[in-house]
């Protein structure tokens, strides 16, 4: 089984076939039925709990239509994503506002968020993707914003929006559960650990880098359970279920001020704050969490939310 987790399966079509179809592109940029989200400095527009979806015409003058990504067709609207400039300021026009994305998710409707999250992971990655990583000359976006090529005729280079792909993996011995506390963090909150996977390791090897990394556990079987989309600023969180076959927790990295072996119990009684319920590793927590009788996690309450904490990673 795998997990459903909040930001994946949004219902926008992605129409890859239009990206190469520049003249369709542009007459579809000009339609009057075209929607644009904006993002400013990271932060999504919304009004309200929802997506704002802004009509050309809001976008002002300052903005380059050629600047568009095209992130497909919602319903019967075809969708850009827009990086609105940084001296607009924080307020959006009409009645929606810019918002730190992290702060308002809990808010969203799962569609909302999930287009909020392509939208901003695209903008993110075009944000990084300015100049060309061979000769450092200026990027041009190309396909609806799925290429950026440099300018350079005699270099050429092409670049692809591209992840950084992250495992995320709740640890288990018998009937407790391994969970650590980042230094950042706030005393008590608790979460799974988490790591960018590096090159020449297979997930699973990152898994178990991982863990024995922040923790000195060895981990043995591991389980693939489901993956979330991360526009923080361009990961996907790929979650997994370890089995440990090593008990003695050493934390060896620093990255950790405290980790532990849990109990449903001990997890029950409320003495620890659990990831967002929007996480994946809150999905991965409760997926283990509810082989019991007992109470189901989601009812508990025991979820932080993303808003009252900085540096959040999972
Ligand atoms: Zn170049």
């Amino acid at each position: 089984m795998t997990l459903t987790t909040f930001f994946s399966g949004g219902s926008i079509k992605r129409m890859a076939e239009l990206r190469a179809d520049a003249a369709r592109l542009a007459s579809t940029l000009n339609d009057s039925n075209t929607r644009f989200v904006a993002v400013w400095k990271s932060r999504c527009l919304v009004h309200g709990n929802a997506a704002a979806l802004l009509k050309r015409a809001e976008l002002g003058e300052t903005w380059q239509p050629e600047t568009g990504i095209y992130l497909g067709q919602l319903d019967a609207q075809h969708i850009f994503a827009v990086e609105l400039p940084d001296e607009l300021g924080d307020n959006g026009p009409g009645e929606v506002a810019f918002e730190n994305f992290r702060g308002i998710l809990g808010d969203l409707p799962e569609d909302d968020a999930a287009l909020l999250a392509y939208a901003k992971g695209m903008v993110e990655w075009h944000g990084r993707h300015r100049y060309c990583g061979v000769c450092g000359l200026p990027n041009l976006s190309l396909e609806g914003g799925f290429v950026l090529e440099c300018a350079s005729p005699k270099c050429g280079h092409r670049s692809f929006p591209r992840l950084d792909p992250a495992i995320i993996v709740l640890t288990i011995d018998g009937d407790k559960c391994l969970l650590g506390r980042q230094v950042r963090w706030p005393e008590g909150r608790y979460s799974t650990i988490a790591g960018f996977v590096e090159p020449g390791e297979s997930l699973e090897d990152s898994v178990r880098r991982e863990v024995k990394e922040e923790t000195d556990i060895d981990v043995g079987k591991v389980h693939y359970m489901g993956s979330q989309p991360w526009p923080f600023p361009t990961a996907v969180m790929i979650g997994f279920h370890a089995e440990a076959v090593s008990k003695l927790i050493h934390r060896t990295d620093g990255e950790l001020a405290d980790a532990g072996w849990f109990t449903r119990e001990e997890i029950a009684a409320g003495n620890i704050v659990l990831p967002p319920i929007t996480s994946i590793a809150f999905r991965l927590i409760e997926h283990w969490f509810d082989g019991w009788d007992g109470p189901r996690l989601a009812e508990l309450n025991l979820s932080g939310d993303f808003s009252r904490r900085t540096g959040e990673r999972t």
